[in-house]
């Protein structure tokens, strides 16, 4: 028995045997094509670029009929990976140049690109260059036949891989395969999300898995822990089986809170929202009984065009989110561009991104795609209840400027004689030491407030959240973060406003009774979590967890903390 860890990606066990996705790059060797068969390379080269892209459009075709299209992005960024010059023409420039077969012309190509790629310091590009990966790999294996064995029909297989490509993961989704063990990828890689939505257990970046793993080895995938173990005894078998009964019967028990409402045992309301990237994958919303949106990063949205949306563009994504979600508040983000998120075309302060011309600093350097971004909200804002959320707010100089902007975006619309709601919320949020310090300013003059606790703990403890080195500095329940996060809670209080917290701490079921006892009532978070957090809620109980909160407000010992912590949950 041996034991591998990695990064727990998406929750519950599985047990079944290994099938390993064999890395066609690592088998392509090149050889010599004769003169006449040159043609016949180039044709072989150019069947498998068409046997995927109708692959990838086939998919996205049956993602649409099995309601999962919001997906579709992940297929278009292959596509347009596929018909980039670079991938699709280079490679047949160099077969003629050298004479070589199509996959090492594919692969010298990849190599030179990826290369590139590497040389940028960015981890949204990186996921990029994992795409490039992907793609080729797919092709190659196409080019030597490959294909064909890797899905055959046996039960309860868990895919280990070096990588996963996003439109694998959704082929796989519909045989026999139960869990994910990958030897690269993050918490934030395609493959990672994908998981989570298709709720198969699994386990990514354990690095070495695929080199210790055998074809038919028995596995068992702990996408809770993130541990793959490897060829278990009956007795660790046996103890996994119990885990899986008790996971699955958990999640059946977990759907039958789905319409309660979310209150805690004394009869304190506790709002829910939920954390959006795009307008498809918003069915949560209603089906948990939520109150809407309370976080949709706008940013997803150009990020998957390439380029910046025109006001009519966005009104009409905006406008069409106030249909699907009748009488649900839709909280939109503007944009929160820069940082790990790059958008094509923008500049991008490449020193030290998390501290450059992000969010909202870019958008006052930037008026009119922010000026822009406003008139559709606005507009949109008379359709439903949809209120503004302005990210990154360190200034009450920033929030003045953002006000003119505002006032200057309805005075537009005003001349342009187009319909808009003048008196559309705006709220701010909180994710900058600074902003959380001057809370009670920003709660005078902003109609909510929304702690993004991602960036908050980011820049209150100087530890890079996209930074695996620093990770384990990473911590959400550091004494310096509680007593900001009170002081906000407290100033939006004192104010008479909403506060909310959107961060992934939201989603956590192990910090929801501190947070309830920190005072907080609103939770926006990834809609996979809802229901867990919903449960501890509903066993909450105000007036108790407020004193114990108060008593962890006041340690400063990481061990202690973490022990009041296990204590206000048990
Ligand atoms: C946050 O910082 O907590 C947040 C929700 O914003 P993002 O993760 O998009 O930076
Ligand atoms: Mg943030």
């Amino acid at each position: 028995m041996l034991i591998v860890s990695g990064i727990p990606v998406s929750s519950g066990v599985a047990i079944g045997k290994a099938y390993i996705l064999a890395h066609a790059l690592n088998e392509v060797e090149p050889y010599l094509i004769s003169e006449q068969n040159i043609l016949n390379e180039i044709k072989r080269f150019n069947q498998a670029i068409k046997q995927l892209k109708s692959e990838l459009l086939n998919l996205k075709k049956e993602l649409k009929k099995n309601r999962m299209n919001e997906f579709g992005s992940f297929i278009d960024v292959q596509l347009a990976i596929i018909n980039d010059p670079k991938i699709s023409k280079n490679p047949l420039e160099i077969i003629k140049k050298t004479k070589q077969n199509a996959e090492w012309a594919l692969k010298v190509q990849m190599e030179e690109i990826i290369t590139k790629f590497n040389s940028i310091e960015n981890s949204y590009i990186r996921e990029r260059k994992n795409d490039v990966y992907q793609v080729c790999e797919t092709l190659i294996k196409y080019l030597i036949g490959h294909e064909s064995k890797q899905l055959s029909n046996d039960k309860n297989r868990i895919i280990v891989a070096h990588d996963i490509s996003p439109a694998d993961a959704l082929k796989f989704k519909n045989s026999n395969n139960i869990a994910f063990v990958t030897d690269i990828g993050g918490t934030t890689s395609h493959t990672a999300i994908l998981a989570k939505s298709i709720n198969i257990p699994s386990v990514v970046g354990t690095q070495k898995a695929k080199n210790l793993i055998s074809n038919g080895d028995n596995i068992i995938v702990d996408g809770d822990h993130g541990y793959v173990i490897i060829n278990p005894t009956d007795e660790v078998i046996n103890e996994y089986r119990l885990k899986q009964n008790l996971y699955e019967l958990e999640s059946k028990k977990l759907l039958n809170l789905q319409k309660l409402t979310s209150k805690t045992i004394d009869k304190v309301p506790v709002n829910l929202y939920v954390n959006i990237e795009d307008t498809n994958n918003i069915e949560s919303v209603i089906l948990n009984n939520t109150k809407g949106v309370g976080l949709f990063r706008t940013e997803f949205i150009f990020m998957d065009k390439h380029r910046m949306l025109d006001e009519n563009e966005q009104f009409i994504i905006y406008k069409n989110l106030t249909k699907a979600l009748p009488n649900k508040t839709i909280t939109i983000r503007t944009l929160d561009s820069g940082g790990d998120k790059v958008i094509e075309h923008m500049p991008n302060t490449n020193q030290n991104p998390a501290l450059g011309l992000r969010a909202i600093r870019f958008c006052l350097a930037e008026p009119d795609v922010f000026i822009t971004q406003i008139k559709a909200l606005l507009r949109a804002a008379h359709y439903g209840d949809i209120r503004i959320l302005i990210p990154m707010l360190s200034s009450d100089n920033e929030l003045r400027q953002v006000k003119l902007l505002i006032q200057r975006a309805k005075d537009i619309l005003t001349s342009e004689r187009k319909k808009f709601n003048p008196k559309t919320l705006v709220g701010g949020m909180i994710e900058v030491p600074a902003a959380a310090i001057d809370a009670e300013s920003f709660a005078n003059q902003l109609d909510f407030l929304s702690i993004g606790t991602n960036d908050l703990i980011q820049y209150t403890l100087a530890v890079d959240r996209t930074d695996d080195a620093v990770s384990h500095l990473y911590d959400s329940s550091h004494p310096a973060l509680l007593k900001l996060i009170k002081g906000v809670i407290d100033a939006g209080t004192k104010a008479g406003i909403e506060v909310s917290l959107c961060g992934e701490m939201a989603g956590d079921p192990k910090l929801t009774k501190l947070l309830i006892g920190l005072g907080l009532t609103n939770f926006s978070m990834h809609p996979s979590s809802l229901l867990k957090v919903k449960k501890v809620i509903l066993e909450s109980e105000f007036s108790k967890v407020k004193s114990k909160a108060k008593k962890i407000l006041s340690t400063h010992d990481k061990i202690e903390i973490e022990n009041l912590i296990n204590n206000l949950n048990n």
